[in-house]
Parts: structure tokens; C-alpha cells; sequence
């Protein structure tokens, strides 16, 4: 029996429930998305929270599709669900769909109809709004509020059977009308809406009201925890009410705060409206929050498990800056990355007495931080590449790159001097040209030279071409939900810049599932378009939190 005391507010209720001898066969908690987009990074929270709590207490967890909307809902979504689920490396119970609870729903339907607890009513939209009143002022009873039993129970058979268009009646519980929490003045239960289900076909044309759905779908499955997020603690009651007057399995709800992250945004319409409006290519863009965005980023399961342990759970909102993101993934990426040398934007690099046609295997650590990752052989010859940004013909005072007659140590290779450089008509450096001292090999240095600079490099020979995709923040405003007008003005122009490199010949043998420290550039991965002849990295991060100085 797990006794120990819990960090966050959730693990101390359940742990001392548990305590009191509650829940002898153990807790059961659900994930429960509705297929109408790919799942994100909130939604990351909500699983971890859900399927961690079950996995410390030794309880299950079902995954719930929660499928109660036909218009919006694809299978597409279903599969990239479960495939995102379970990346993050957790496993479900049972998968489950609150459309196999649709005849349930509708007996438990009927019972409250029997009870005179549920009514059929033929008001607009507009005309129940109107009778409604506002959180200061009660409602009022529309026509159809007493109708006898017998005429609901006909009506709403007769819902059922498609006797009557979209939007004609619907039925609502019969609770209060003047409590003050509008939830509770006669909510909505069933819809009619003649629209196909993916799942159902078109065996329905009513379909369930979210609060007439999710709390009886979490009592047929013995929910012990419904964990949700805070805007619906508003629904709690009607929650309870529901589940007291079907005399149902009594699961509970729970609220926590839902996670909000600067630079993007979450909502799923929104992210929808971002890939058919093609401002990104496809939800797994990876500049999109999603799981799977940043699964082809870069992330590791572990790097977004670890952010939501870092983020924690409370009912208290705020807004985690996404540097704390990349500060996960960095840490993780720190400890496995292979690490490469790639350099863009170059300028040749001529060594004046390095032998003609001489190439020479230079020895790398595939990976410090690993002992047992073992050593990469890097060519080294007369004719090599540099950044261009690693050379300056004037610089200023405390630069430690390449200058004439400024010394720097080629990384993995010797320590080198400029003798001189070439520049085109357009005034561009073309060609450095340098001295290197053969004693100074890295790892056998006798030379007593010191270089402070350290710079990395490829052999232009062999040097494989690649290309980069650098991202940036999707959005250039903190909050782009709260800004005036379309969210999508406030999309960073510069959140894509493709770029060529060139790459030292280890890399030809980048997998999909290795990680690469570019050094000096920061972390990549091989991106899903990538071909052998044509390889594609992805930039997952830089290497430390340049934003800040932006
Ligand atoms: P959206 O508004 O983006 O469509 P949603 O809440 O409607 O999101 P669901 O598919 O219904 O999406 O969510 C499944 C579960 O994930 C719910 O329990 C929901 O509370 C939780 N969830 C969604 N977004 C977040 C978030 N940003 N932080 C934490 N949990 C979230
Ligand atoms: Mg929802």
C-alpha cells in the first residue's frame, strides 16, 4: 500500500485516501481527448499528470475518446492521438470512446425524463438564451418546461428517430433557474444534429451535451479521479447533479490549472486554422507546440516528461516561458548528443605548409559526456572550411577567432596562424590563409603555443553538403491570444530560415534516432524528409538561452 506523502495537491488526497482504506482495488483516472486535433503540449501536462498519478499509486488509467461531436471528429486525429500517448511513454488500460456509451446515455436519458428531471423543449437557441436571465437576475420557465412525462418521453423517442430538423428541440435537465450558477439553469442535454459520426455512422442524429457525456462516461468506467482543468469547476455541480440523480457510480471531479506557454498558442481551432492556412507545413511543423511538432524538433519523451515534473500541478494560472522547455531538452540532448562539426556560411581556410593532397584522420569524442560513446574519425587537409563569421580583418579588442597573424586552435586538429586572406571585388572574404604547427596536434601538444580561440571546421574535400532548418519562436509576441485583431498577424517572419552547410563525413551516417550537437551551433536532428543524397537537420535548440539577449 503506497502511504508516502505527496507533492502536489492531487498526490496528497489521493495518498491519503488510499490511507483511509479507499479504493482497495486501486485509483482510476482517464485521458480523455476530443479527436478534433493533434494533441499539444498542455495536453502533455494533463497525461502526465493522469497517467503518472495512476503509475505512483498502482491504478490504471483508461484512454477515453471523448467523441461527442461528429462534425469536428476524424480518425486521422484518433490514430495521432494514440501514437502521441503512447511516444510519451505511457501505456493505457483500455482504449474507450464515449460513443459506445451513446445508448447508455440515452437510457440514462430516459430515466431522468421518467423522473421528471429532463424535458424536451422546442425554444430557439436564442428564445432559451433570452429566458435564461444573467448571473444577478434569475430565469424564467419557457413553454415546455412542464410538459407531462409522457409527452417527453415521446418527444424525445421521437428525437431520436430523426422525426424532426437540426436545432428543432432539444432536452434539458430541469434543475434551477434561478441558481446562481448558470450551469445549473436547465442545461442542455441532447442536440439534434443529422451529421455522420467517424465512429457511429449514421445510427445517431442526437448527440450528448459535454456535461450530459463526460461524467456519466467516467461513472460507467469507475473513475476514481476525473482530473480536469479549472474552467470547468463552474460545471462541478451540475457534475455531481447528474451522477445523484442517476444514482450512478459516484466519480469525482477534480480541477488544476491548465498549462499556458508564451510565444504560441494552444488552442486546437487555432492550431487547425494554422495548418490549413498553410502558415506552417502540417501539425508536426516543428515550430507547432504539438507532441508531434516537437517530436520531429527534436524532443525527447523525456525532455517534455521532465518539463511537466518541473512545471508541477496546481490550481493557481500562470504562464511558463518556453525557455523552460528548451532548458528540459537541453539538459537531456547535453547527456546523448553525438556530437559533429558543420559549419555555414563559409570561407575556405588554406593552410600555406600543409602538404598538397595530405589527409590525415583526426580522432573526435562522439560524445564527451559519454565514456562509452567512442571516437569519430575526422579528415584534416590543406584546403579546409570556416564560418565566415569566424574571421574579421579588423577586429575588436577580446576576439578570439581567426585575424591576421592571429592565432586560434582548430577544434580535434592543430593550432593555426593567419599569414593573410583574399576578398572579391564586392570587398567579401574569400580565402584565409594560415601557418599550422605540426606539434601542436590536439591531444600530443608539445608546441607551449597558446590559442585562446577554439573553432570548428570540415575538410572542403570531404565535406558532405546539408541542409539546416534553424527555427524561432512561432509567434514574436508573448501572448499572441491576447493580442488586438487576428492572432495570426502577430506570426514571427523569421520562425523558418533554411540554410546550407557543410558537414564533417560522420555525419552521412546520422539515424533518425540520434540526436547531434553541431558544435558551437547548437542541437539537431535528422528531420523525416531527409534522404541520404539530400539530408535535412532540424535545429531542436541552440545551445544556450540566446533569446533573453535578443
Ligand atoms: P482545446 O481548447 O485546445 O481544443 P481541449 O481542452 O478542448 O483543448 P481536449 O481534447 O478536450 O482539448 O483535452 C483533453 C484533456 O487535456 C482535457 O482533460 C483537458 O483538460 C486537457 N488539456 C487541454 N489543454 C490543456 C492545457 N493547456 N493544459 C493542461 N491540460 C490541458
Ligand atoms: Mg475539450
Amino acid at each position: 500500500m503506497i502511504t508516502e506523502k505527496g507533492h502536489n495537491f492531487l498526490e496528497e488526497i489521493i495518498s491519503e485516501e488510499l490511507g483511509a482504506g479507499k479504493f482497495p482495488n486501486g485509483i482510476i483516472t482517464r485521458f480523455p481527448p476530443e479527436p478534433n486535433g493533434y494533441l499539444h503540449i498542455g495536453h502533455a501536462k494533463s497525461i502526465c499528470l493522469n497517467f503518472g498519478l495512476a503509475k505512483q499509486f498502482g491504478g490504471k488509467t483508461n484512454l477515453r475518446f471523448d467523441d461527442t461531436n461528429p462534425v469536428t471528429e476524424d480518425t486521422e486525429y484518433v490514430e495521432s492521438i494514440m501514437e502521441d500517448v503512447k511516444w510519451l511513454g505511457f501505456e493505457w488500460s483500455q482504449v474507450l470512446y464515449s460513443s459506445d456509451y451513446f445508448e447508455t446515455l440515452y437510457q440514462y436519458a430516459v430515466k431522468l425524463i421518467k423522473k421528471g428531471k429532463a424535458y424536451v423543449d422546442d425554444s430557439t437557441a436564442a428564445e432559451i438564451a433570452a429566458l435564461k436571465g444573467t448571473p444577478t437576475e434569475p430565469g424564467k420557465p419557457g413553454p415546455y418546461r412542464d410538459r407531462s412525462i409522457e409527452d417527453n418521453l415521446a418527444l424525445f423517442e421521437r428525437m431520436r428517430n430523426g422525426e424532426f430538423a437540426d436545432g428543432a428541440k432539444v432536452l434539458r435537465a430541469k434543475i434551477d433557474l434561478s441558481s446562481p450558477n448558470m450551469h445549473l439553469r436547465d442545461p442542455l442535454m441532447y442536440r439534434i444534429k443529422h451529421a455522420h459520426h467517424h465512429r457511429t455512422g449514421n445510427n445517431w442524429c442526437i448527440y450528448p451535451m459535454y456535461d450530459f457525456a463526460h461524467g456519466q462516461c467516467d461513472s460507467i468506467e469507475e473513475i476514481t479521479h476525473s482530473i480536469c482543468t479549472l474552467e470547468f469547476e463552474v460545471h462541478r455541480p451540475l457534475y455531481e447533479w447528474f451522477i445523484n440523480e442517476l444514482e450512478i457510480y459516484p466519480s469525482r471531479q477534480f480541477e488544476f490549472a491548465r498549462l499556458n506557454l508564451n510565444y504560441t498558442v494552444m488552442s486546437k481551432r487555432k492550431l487547425l486554422q494554422l495548418v490549413n492556412e498553410k502558415h506552417v507545413n502540417g501539425w508536426d511543423d516543428p515550430r507547432m507546440p504539438t507532441i508531434s511538432g516537437l517530436r520531429r524538433r527534436g524532443f525527447t519523451p523525456a525532455s517534455i516528461r521532465h518539463f511537466c515534473e518541473k512545471i508541477g500541478v496546481a490550481r493557481r494560472e500562470n504562464v511558463i516561458d518556453f525557455s523552460l522547455l528548451e532548458f528540459c531538452i537541453r539538459e537531456d540532448l547535453n547527456k546523448t548528443a553525438h556530437r559533429v562539426m558543420v559549419v555555414e556560411d563559409p570561407i575556405k581556410l588554406i593552410i600555406n605548409n600543409y602538404p598538397d593532397g595530405k589527409v590525415e584522420m583526426m580522432p573526435g569524442e562522439v560524445n564527451p559526456e559519454d565514456t562509452e560513446s567512442g571516437t569519430r574519425m575526422i579528415p584534416f587537409s590543406k584546403e579546409l572550411l570556416i564560418e565566415r563569421e569566424d574571421f574579421m580583418e579588423n577586429p575588436p579588442k577580446k576576439y578570439f577567432r581567426l585575424f591576421p597573424n592571429g592565432m586560434v586552435r582548430l577544434k580535434h586538429g592543430f593550432i593555426v596562424k593567419c599569414t593573410g586572406f583574399d576578398k572579391d571585388a564586392n570587398g567579401n572574404v574569400t580565402a584565409v590563409y594560415c601557418d599550422y604547427f605540426p606539434e601542436s596536434r590536439s591531444g600530443h601538444d608539445t608546441s607551449g603555443l597558446n590559442a585562446k580561440g577554439v573553432l570548428h571546421w570540415v575538410s572542403a574535400a570531404q565535406a558532405i553538403p546539408v541542409e539546416l532548418r534553424i527555427y524561432d519562436r512561432l509567434f514574436s509576441v508573448e501572448n499572441p491570444n491576447a493580442e488586438e485583431g487576428d492572432f495570426k498577424s502577430y506570426l514571427n517572419p523569421d520562425s523558418l530560415k533554411v540554410v546550407e552547410g557543410f558537414a564533417e563525413p560522420a555525419l552521412a551516417s546520422a539515424t533518425h534516432e540520434n540526436r547531434y550537437q553541431f558544435l558551437r551551433k547548437g542541437y539537431f536532428c535528422l528531420d523525416k524528409d531527409s534522404q541520404p543524397q539530400s539530408m535535412i537537420f532540424n535545429r531542436t535548440v541552440t545551445l544556450k538561452d540566446g533569446w533573453k539577449n535578443n
